[in-house]
């Protein structure tokens, strides 16, 4: 379809065409979107291009920084022994507006998945035994999405803390099975973390 244009137009269409839910029709629409639009191309090249570089994984709770330490573990008038696991910086954002917790959070990035590869090390698991040590962290509250791979990766949590002296809970009522997190309304997300089922005892 894009065969006639112009050889670097074909060649964005094809890279955008590239991202997730971008087809080749959206692709091509943004790409002449862009065409007589230069400061806009400038100012999206050059994010683009530091976006590797300047956005990284905060060293304690692995959530998005520019810097080594996220804002959220930086702030030292959270509780420093409670720690909420969620899947991803979506998420976290989602329940940090909530208002609800005080504590601090460890992101995931993933569900496990062994058929994608995706292990206790992509989930950086050893970090979070390496942090609860570090933290002297009591509670756990793991508040992912109550999908099948999500409750799979719970219930791996679970068995991995099971040798250690925390408390472990897990977000849960009023949240429908199978419905991700960020879809769940606040006032439900707040009742789900306040009401949340104990999995283990410390
Ligand atoms: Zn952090």
């Amino acid at each position: 379809m894009s065969g006639a244009y112009p050889y670097t137009l074909k060649k964005l269409i094809e890279t955008f065409s590239l991202l997730p839910g971008l087809g080749e029709k959206s692709a091509t629409r943004l790409s002449l979107f862009l065409l007589f639009k230069p400061e806009l191309c400038e100012t999206l090249g050059e994010l683009i291009k530091e976006l590797p570089y300047r956005v990284k994984l905060c060293k304690f709770c692995r959530n998005l920084s520019e810097e080594e330490v996220c804002s959220i573990c930086k702030n030292e008038n959270r509780d420093p022994h409670i720690l909420c696991i969620v899947e991803n910086p979506v998420n976290l954002s989602y329940i940090e507006e909530t208002g609800i917790f005080n504590g601090y959070y460890f992101v995931l990035h993933y569900l496990l998945s062994p058929k994608d590869g995706i292990g206790p090390k992509e989930l950086g698991l050893e970090h979070l035994t390496y942090l609860i040590k570090l933290r002297d962290i009591k509670e756990i509250i793991i508040a992912l999405s109550p999908t099948l791979s999500g409750e799979a990766t719970a219930s791996y949590i679970l068995e991995i803390l099971k040798d250690y002296p925390v408390k472990v809970s897990k977000i849960a009522c009023g949240i429908p099975m199978g419905m991700e997190i960020q879809f769940v309304d606040p006032l439900t997300l707040k009742k789900a973390i306040f009401g949340r089922e104990v999995l283990k005892e410390k």
